[in-house]
């Protein structure tokens, strides 16, 4: 039995990010009709994450964030956006229009499927992880979850930790910390951050980060941390837990320099080597991707629109770039979507000059960001035979290297085969970008764009109960928005 509501939308937007709810606005005020669902139950995605108004203390939002979300509240009482929190989106399929098929609930997971005409894939990121002796002991978080856990429940990761990784981001977790009252022993930067003088225009153009970036330095200097750069943590100890990690001074080329490790005593690592762009949705519909941004992103023209007519991406989905940049990136999104679907109350000429000149700006300055703060294949040399490379399917370097040297495999996806990496319940979030560059290693080869996108291919972007898959092959065909009302747990 299936209920239906007669609404049919003009734009689905995956995401509520900055970059889901600028274009939310931006295409609500041109008059479309948006749904915009995202498997959070608040808005504001990674960057803009609040506690709930239930949890004691400050739970005030920055100035940007407070008017997008006023626009976004405005359009949502008055019809205009149909919010829909707690949903995790599946699958896009592309049929006259789209079908955009969601789980509902954390518990329930009741299936959820809606029709648009257009659709804007703005999920994020994630961390990116690479794999060192001890990285799966209790107390090594990612820097991305110590942060949620201190912005989101107001939860301390630990009483003394290593912050750990590359990146600009290790600094906010840092100071993050301190504020939440943690001893933070020291951020190790694998990279080396003077190479920033290299690229003086593209700082200048991103000069409005200058306060943010001193307020960090100070805060650290207050409280005597001490910030290594080329260094990286190698391996973390512990007999059940963690107690302390073993620090490394590295090449350029990330391989440890002899004789310069050290250890230093700590109940927690925070550690984070950037990010990987969500993308399963977006190559799951036939999108083109390609390095750049960071890591492997989906490729788009001016107008924010893919490969696939009427499928638009926008933020970290595009390359990593930051919250400034997802939410221009969003705007001109929602402004094309708009464009293309016949709607009239489209910004001018000139506002779409600037935002464009914006994006130009902070994309260049992102650029620099990648430059300055690369992942090294000299990780490689940090691990051994016994490491665990997938945590899901307990699969070691020696399982990988055992695939490569006996069986002959050169790809990631026949090494997968064999041993079993990213097959668990994460399919290789994880572990994928770590697998493809082992592979290219042992197998004595570069990483190619293709190893890339084999990564970060899913069939489903969510796990989905056989249920909810079974109940696609009985449905009538659906107009507007359909809920179904048979459902398993997996
Ligand atoms: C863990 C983490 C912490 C970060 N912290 C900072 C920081 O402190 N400072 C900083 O400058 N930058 C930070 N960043 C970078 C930051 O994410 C971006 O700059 C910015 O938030 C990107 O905006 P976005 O809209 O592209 O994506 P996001 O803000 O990541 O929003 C994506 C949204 O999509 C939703 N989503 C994803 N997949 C699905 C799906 N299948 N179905 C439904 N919903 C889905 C997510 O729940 C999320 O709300 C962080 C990134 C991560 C991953």
């Amino acid at each position: 039995m299936t209920s239906s509501r007669s609404e049919e939308f003009d734009l689905g937007i995956v995401g509520a990010g900055p970059a889901g709810l600028s274009a939310a606005v931006t295409a609500a005020d041109a008059g479309c009709r948006v749904v915009l669902l995202d498997s959070a139950e608040r808005i504001g995605g990674q960057y803009h994450r609040h506690p709930p108004a239930s949890l004691a203390g400050d739970t005030r939002v920055g100035k940007v964030f407070g008017q997008l979300r006023a626009g976004f509240e405005a359009h949502v009482q008055a019809g205009r956006v149909d919010h829909r929190p707690g949903h995790a989106v599946w699958s896009l399929v592309r049929e006259q229009q789209f079908v955009v098929n969601a789980l509902q609930g954390e518990r329930e997971r009741a299936a959820r499927s809606v029709r648009v005409r257009s659709v804007l894939v703005a999920t994020g990121a994630h961390d990116r992880q690479v794999p060192f002796p001890g990285w799966t002991l209790p107390g090594v978080v990612a820097v991305g979850g110590a942060q949620a856990l201190y912005k989101g429940s107001r939860v301390a990761v630990g009483r003394r930790v290593v912050v750990a990784g590359t990146g600009p981001f290790l600094l906010p977790v840092a100071v993050g910390l301190l504020a939440a009252g943690v001893e933070v022993v020291a951020v190790v930067e694998a990279n080396d951050p003077r190479a920033y003088a290299r690229a003086p225009r593209a700082l200048v153009g991103a000069l409005h980060k200058l306060p943010e970036a001193a307020g960090y330095a100070l805060a650290l200097a207050r409280h005597r941390v001490p910030y290594l750069t080329r260094h990286a943590v190698v391996s973390a100890h512990g007999s059940r837990r963690l107690e302390g990690v073993t620090v490394s001074r590295v090449q350029g080329d990330w391989t440890p320099v002899a004789g310069t490790q050290r250890s230093l005593p700590c109940d927690a690592l925070a550690v984070g080597y950037g990010f990987t762009a969500q993308l399963e949705l977006l190559l799951g519909l036939g999108c083109e991707a390609a390095p750049g941004g960071g890591g492997l992103a989906v490729a788009v023209d001016g107008k924010q629109r893919t490969t696939v007519e009427g499928v638009y991406a926008a933020g970290e989905t595009t390359g990593i770039g930051g919250a400034d940049l997802a939410a221009v990136e969003g705007a001109l999104a929602g402004a094309a979507a708009a464009r293309a679907l016949g709607m009239t109350a489209l910004p001018g000429p000139a506002a779409i000059r600037r935002l464009e000149a914006r994006r130009r700006r902070l994309r260049r300055f992102a650029q620099v960001l990648h430059a300055v703060h690369p992942v090294r294949d000299g990780w490689t040399t940090w691990v051994d035979d016994s490491t665990l490379v997938c945590r899901c399917e307990e699969v070691t370097v020696g399982a990988l290297r055992q695939a490569v040297d006996e069986h002959g495999a050169v790809e990631a996806r026949t090494v997968k085969l064999l041993a079993r990496p990213g097959m668990g319940w994460c399919q290789g979030r994880i572990c994928g970008t770590a697998t493809a560059t082992l592979t290219s290693c042992l197998s004595g080869r570069p990483t190619t764009t293709q190893d890339a996108v084999g990564a970060a291919t899913r069939t489903l972007a969510q796990p989905v109960p056989l249920g909810v898959l079974a109940s696609l092959y009985d449905e009538p065909a659906r107009d507007g928005d359909v809920a179904h009302d048979r459902e398993e747990t997996p």
